[in-house]
């Protein structure tokens, strides 16, 4: 499954954030199977559709969505002069399909930051440069055997100029990302800063119920999705019963808890969506690909569904809500019979129909 990589520069609550990721009971009771990884933190993607599914279709379990996060410990800064832990580092980065960057806005005199003070913006400079001039290497190793290619092959021009490009955007000290460039050509190269970037800013109260400032760091980060949490406040929030957790999120002007956002952000960063199935056995959020059609949704299922697909029915959680039953629903007309070129949208309530 796809993985965003954490990274960030010591002291930022990496772990912290990690710690709280990896600690949830709903994985263990719904995937007993799943064999996790120490570096990987599994987070459900909390749905409150499941629950209402559930109620509606007396289900006996719910079965949420789930998106992984990769710890990716190791230094940073100087990475891309290939230290060796450096080069380990630039390695599990390239093997995440996201990254997500975690930077200190939280102020504690009695945590040292690295380089002497608070400052996201440079923070989310000295990694960005690392990853840049990563690329830059990459593309200066691979530019001359295609421009050589490309004196005997036409086709290669087109690769030369678009790399060339990418090239260029990254002399200016910009990720391939912010820039907007993104091609199976970039992608071949294993380039990291085409990678989708996310940020989680690591603040306290002040700033947590600051809208101003988060606007403010929201903006600098943008096309980038940003995330605002406590790390430590997410660890304290484990230890507690739901009420409690509640008024300590309410203390520091959060309406849920930071990882729920996270999680969400994390599987939109992805390019990823879901949609539900509901039956007496189970309420489920299945994950596929923005733009996946019926039949590929249907092979998340059991590669046999997308192999005997013959249509699917569905009717989009809203209107089912609304109908206030599966039968209601059909009667209302809202179930639709759709054939192998749907595209699926967020929040399609299906049944497949297939030969086996
Ligand atoms: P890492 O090096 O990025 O993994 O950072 P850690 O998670 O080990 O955190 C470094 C220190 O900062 C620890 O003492 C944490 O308790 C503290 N810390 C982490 N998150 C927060 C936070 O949101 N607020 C405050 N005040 N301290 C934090």
């Amino acid at each position: 499954s796809l993985t965003l990589g954490i990274v960030g520069l010591p002291n930022v609550g990496k772990s912290t954030m990690f710690n709280a990721l990896t600690r949830n009971d709903v994985l263990a009771a719904n995937y007993p199977f799943a064999t996790i990884e120490p570096n990987v933190g599994v987070v459900p993607l909390r749905d409150p559709r499941l629950d209402r599914l559930a109620e509606m279709f007396s289900s006996e379990k719910i079965v949420p969505a789930t998106v992984s996060f990769v710890d990716i410990a190791g230094i940073v800064a100087g990475a891309s002069e290939g230290a060796g832990l450096g080069n380990k580092f630039l390695a599990n980065i390239r093997e995440a399909d996201a990254i997500c960057q975690v930077v200190r806005v939280f102020a504690d005199d009695d945590v040292v930051h690295v380089d002497g003070r608070v400052d996201p913006a440079a923070d989310i400079e000295t990694i960005a440069t690392e990853l840049v001039l990563a690329d830059l290497q990459t593309i200066e190793k691979a530019l001359p055997r295609l421009e050589k290619e490309a004196r005997v092959k036409k086709e290669t021009k087109a690769a030369v100029d678009e790399i060339a490009h990418a090239q260029s955007v990254l002399n200016e000290g910009r990720t391939l990302f912010s820039a907007g460039l993104d091609s199976p050509r970039l992608r071949e190269l294993n380039l990291m800063t085409v990678k989708p970037f996310l940020y989680v800013f690591n603040a306290d109260e002040p700033v947590l119920t600051d809208d101003a400032r988060r606007k403010e760091l929201a903006e600098l980060v943008a096309p980038a999705e940003a995330v605002f949490l406590d790390a430590k406040v997410e660890q304290e929030l484990l230890e507690l019963d739901d009420e409690s957790a509640l008024e300590l999120l309410e203390s520091i002007g959060q309406p849920e808890p930071g990882l729920d956002a996270l999680a969400r952000a994390g599987f939109r960063t992805l390019g990823l969506q879901t949609y539900l199935t509901a039956g007496p056995k189970e309420s489920r959020a299945w994950t596929i690909r923005i733009g996946a059609t019926a039949p590929e949704a249907a092979g998340v299922i059991h590669t046999d569904f997308q192999k005997g697909f013959i249509k699917a029915e569905i009717v989009s959680y809203d209107d089912l809500v609304a109908a206030g039953s599966m039968n209601a629903a059909k009667t209302a007309g809202k179930v639709r019979m759709e054939g192998k070129d749907y595209v699926m949208q967020d929040g399609d309530v299906v049944e497949f129909r297939f030969n086996v």
